[in-house]
């Protein structure tokens, strides 16, 4: 009956994405087809559609030069499914992470809210993170959110719900909206696995890196150790500072958490602004025309960046000639600074993926068996909009129904930049097709048209875990 509800991926795209890739099969000790290990690095910018993209590019790179992420020799269109969670035979146009991650981390679709569980919410769906274990690969997760978020969850976790975070999250229901989500069963003394807290560290990656202090600190609860207990017990090498990330050696497992919750983002709006609402009736002044710059964010230097977690994951990861990996690297803030109206912050956060990016292909030069993948989860709210002022001075007066936000880019121009898909204080996601960029063997045959399931079978079969994709509870 569970098992019915698991939406079973259309095989014939899968299929095609698989016999693509076929030719390009590895095993993590394959030395047959290019003397090296298969190596599967996948990059997600958070709510990173093409329009987030082309606002960071415009800032970054400028109107006549491009990102990195735009050199990679493959770019295809990806679609993003979302069942409902009370009717799972019916599609959301709208994502969110958890269900997302879920789909690239398992193949399987699912509902909102759900960590690597179907739409119902109870079955546990096998990662490629388990999967690749199994088959004798290294794993790691590095991410500027908690690593106990939605995308990072997904990969080494199972849970109803993305608020199943920390232990304490299980000891009482959660009131969101008009719903209540208690994740009480998910306690290991009620049969269930524990926090996500819990499950990342108990998962067997060798590095998992990003913020969460505050969550994996919290004493145990339902039968299980406090997080952080778990992690020193399995023999993690814990560290919490830049200079220690710099200075920790690679022989022993690696838990870097550098903030309480979220890492705070490298760029941030010249004196903390942000887009505004265009108030035209209002007492105050509205500071939605004024324009502003990006600058760098001082609580940055307290945190690693994400190319330095990248660098240390890869060293860590990277140096074994007998066997691959499976890294998954997130940009997290790209999305939650898109909710917060905040373009600097979101820009940063690209920039942030760049440097990731170039840390991959830096490795990847060297070892050619690499397939690296840059996509994101769902499509976010801001967009480019024509700089109202220029229509001004023809004699054309208008505003945006929502908030804006000019920035100056450090070419000189103006970009107007709109958040309007809400009026309460933070923006929701939307419902585009995202990008999947690709660079490694065999990318110039992957189809313009994909799904984000499809991803998961391209990435299971470059490491040669297709027949795993029949685990019992996957649908496939
Ligand atoms: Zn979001």
């Amino acid at each position: 009956m569970l098992v019915r509800t698991v939406r079973v991926i259309p095989l014939t795209i899968a299929l095609v994405v698989s016999l693509t890739l076929a030719g390009c099969s590895r095993s993590p000790s394959d030395t047959t087809t290019a003397n090296s290990p298969a190596n599967v690095i996948l990059i997600i910018g958070d709510g990173m559609d093409q329009q987030q993209l082309t606002i960071a590019r415009n800032y970054l790179a400028g109107s006549q030069d491009k990102l990195l992420v735009d050199t990679l020799p493959s770019l295809s269109s990806v679609r993003v499914q979302t069942l409902e969670a009370n009717n799972p035979q019916q599609f959301d146009y709208v994502a969110d992470s958890a269900n997302t991650a879920t789909t690239l981390a398992t193949g399987v679709l699912t509902s909102q809210g759900r960590i690597s569980r179907d739409a119902g919410g109870l079955v546990s769906l096998p990662t490629i993170v388990e999967h690749a274990q199994a088959a004798g690969y290294r794993t790691g997760i590095v991410t500027t959110s908690s690593v106990t978020d939605a995308t990072p969850a997904a990969f080494a976790s199972h849970s109803r719900h993305r608020k199943c975070g920390g232990p304490r999250n299980l000891a009482k229901p959660l009131r969101r909206f008009l719903s209540v989500i208690d994740c009480g069963d998910e306690a290991i003394d009620r049969g269930g696995p524990g926090s996500i807290a819990h499950q990342m560290v108990n998962s067997g990656l060798e590095v998992l890196m990003g913020g969460g202090k505050q969550k994996l600190s919290q004493p145990g609860y339902g039968g299980e150790d406090s997080p952080l207990a778990s992690a020193e017990r399995n023999g993690y090498q814990l560290i919490t500072t830049p200079a220690e990330l710099d200075a920790v050696g690679t022989d022993k497992p690696l838990l870097g958490l550098f903030a309480a919750g979220h890492l705070p983002v490298q760029m941030i709006g010249a004196g903390q602004r942000r887009a505004e609402h265009v108030d035209l009736e209002g007492d105050k002044p509205s500071l939605a025309g004024e324009v502003f710059s990006c600058v760098q964010n001082p609580a940055a230097s307290s945190v690693p960046t994400l190319g330095a977690m990248t660098d240390k994951a890869l060293a860590m990861l990277g140096d074994d000639p007998q066997r691959g990996f499976f890294l998954m690297i997130e940009s997290a803030s790209i999305d939650k600074q898109s909710h917060a109206r905040q373009p600097c912050g979101h820009i940063g956060e690209v920039q942030q993926l760049e440097q990731a990016l170039r840390s991959s292909l830096d490795y990847a030069a060297n070892h050619p068996n690499t397939l690296i993948l840059v996509t994101a989860d769902h499509a976010h709210a801001a967009q480019i909009i024509p700089d109202q002022e220029q229509f001004e001075r023809g004699g054309m007066v208008f505003h945006s129904p929502g908030s804006v936000a000019r920035v100056r880019t450090p070419e000189g121009s103006v970009m107007m930049v709109n958040y309007a898909t809400t009026t309460l204080p933070y923006e929701m996601h939307t419902g585009t097709n995202v990008p999947l960029y690709a660079g490694g063997p065999g990318v110039e045959k992957l189809p313009v048209y994909l799904t984000q399931a499809d991803i998961y079978t391209l990435m299971a079969s470059f490491l040669g875990l297709a027949e795993l994709n029949q685990a019992p509870g996957s649908g496939r």
